[in-house]
């Protein structure tokens, strides 16, 4: 592409990023007070006068939201609860990835690292020295989390991850470790053959500071079993997330979208984590996730568009009144699709992560080798007029940004001119 045609499209996706922020961005100060006002059919002023009356929307609601609504409406209403909320504040974390093994013995038709199951050697499995030297390599890095969650094989049991966790915090006890899913926890509780109660009580005795969102996919059995038969029901995960909630633990909760699932289905997962929270209040985040086509079984069906990327989004943060944040993980939309969520009720887009996930590169994911400095990620927030800052896992503020200048900051001269011709 010549310099003038580069200019030409990287001021393109500026303007359509501006465009539609100034579409919702209309006032953040007192944003749902008169929200119905700036609607014009029956069915979108009654959602509006339901938010504004702090009314929970029903699943007809949300129904209608996903198939009827534009996607200017779905911003308008979902930027007005993220506002309210949380202002233009937006959040990250700086952590890292360890994933045990990219070997699976389950067949989950969306995942790239089934597959190897039958040719081992192309994988790897990590020893649990190896794991705690990759843990070591991070020691003068600020860091605040350790992300860990893989693939489930045999020798990664209970005893295993009891040993890894302590080993953990006894290098580094201040280091979160979020760590596993219900998949794995359904898994080697059961071939320990103890209860969830009992093997949850060991993970955190060992070390567990809170649980990841993974491995919820989508929860009805009419779609659960063609993705993801074999592993935990739906019902099992909620089971693991509620036993860990009351135990005093947070957890976050993910849907995997955009494939074979109807927007019913989405609407049924979200109503059984809606319900799970009324009852403990443990989860933080919601976090969907696109359905990446690449390397899986799977490959046939197209990928979403940013469009329903963007309506999911928002739908998500209306329907979920009872969750405090909407996340959009970076490295699987996008930089670009990460900005404009922001307008479409996001307000945490994860951490600066290195290069350390394979799981969604290896799916396809927009970001083939994920790393963003924590200068590069607030530059990216403060770019579309949001104000970054850093937290822990637990969203207790390690650093706001707001006010701190870096160098690079001068380099970001706003939206470019086109040339003029004069005839
Ligand atoms: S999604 Fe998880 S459980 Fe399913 S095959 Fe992949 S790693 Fe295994």
């Amino acid at each position: 592409m010549n310099r003038y045609l580069s200019v030409l499209f990287e001021n393109s996706v500026k303007l359509l990023k501006q465009g539609l922020f100034s579409i919702v961005n209309v006032n953040y100060s007192n944003m749902t007070s008169n929200l119905s006002s700036k609607f014009s059919t029956p069915e979108m002023i009654s959602v509006a006068n339901k938010l504004e009356q702090g009314v929970r929307i029903t699943d007809e609601d949300a129904l209608y939201l996903f198939e009827k609504a534009s996607l200017a409406e779905l911003g308008i209403m979902a930027n007005s609860i993220r506002v309210n909320r949380h202002g233009d504040k937006t959040y990250f974390n700086r952590n890292f990835h360890m994933e045990p093994t990219n070997v699976c013995l389950y067949t989950c038709t969306f995942c790239s690292y089934s597959r190897l199951i039958k040719k081992r050697e192309e994988g790897w499995e990590y020893s649990l020295e190896e794991m705690v030297d990759m843990v070591k390599a991070y020691d003068d890095q600020p860091v605040t989390e350790v992300h860990i969650v893989g693939g489930v094989l045999p020798q990664y049991d209970v005893e295993f991850y009891s040993n890894l966790f302590s080993a953990i915090k006894a290098h580094r006890p201040e280091l979160h470790i979020k760590a596993l899913t219900p998949v794995e926890y359904h898994y080697i509780f059961k071939k320990a053959k103890i209860s969830y109660q009992e093997g949850m009580e060991k993970m955190k005795a060992s070390g567990l500071d809170s649980m990841p969102g993974g491995g919820a996919e989508i929860f009805h059995p009419e779609i659960r079993d063609e993705i993801a038969g074999g592993k935990c029901t739906g019902d099992q995960w909620l089971d693991i997330h509620r036993i860990w909630h009351q135990l005093g633990g947070r957890s976050n909760a993910t849907m995997l979208y955009g494939h074979i699932e109807e927007y019913k289905h989405r609407i049924h997962h979200m109503s059984e984590l809606r319900k799970l929270q009324d009852e403990t209040g443990g989860f933080q985040t919601f976090i969907p996730l696109k359905f990446r086509n690449k390397g899986n079984q799977m490959s046939h069906i197209e990928e979403s568009t940013v469009i329903e990327d963007l309506k999911n989004y928002a739908v998500s943060r209306i329907y979920l009144d009872n969750f405090d944040h909407i996340k959009a993980y970076w490295p699987m939309i996008g930089r670009d699709t990460a900005q404009l969520s922001l307008a479409f009720g996001v307000d945490d887009i994860d951490g600066t992560i290195d290069d350390t996930t394979k799981i969604y590169t290896m799916a396809g994911s927009e970001e083939q080798t994920p790393a963003l400095s924590t200068e590069q990620l607030v530059q990216l927030i403060k770019r579309v007029g949001r104000h970054p800052i850093e937290r822990d896992t637990l969203y207790n503020v390690v650093t706001d940004y707001k006010d701190v200048v870096f160098e690079s900051d001068n380099e970001f001269k706003g939206y470019l001119q086109l040339p003029v011709v004069n005839n």
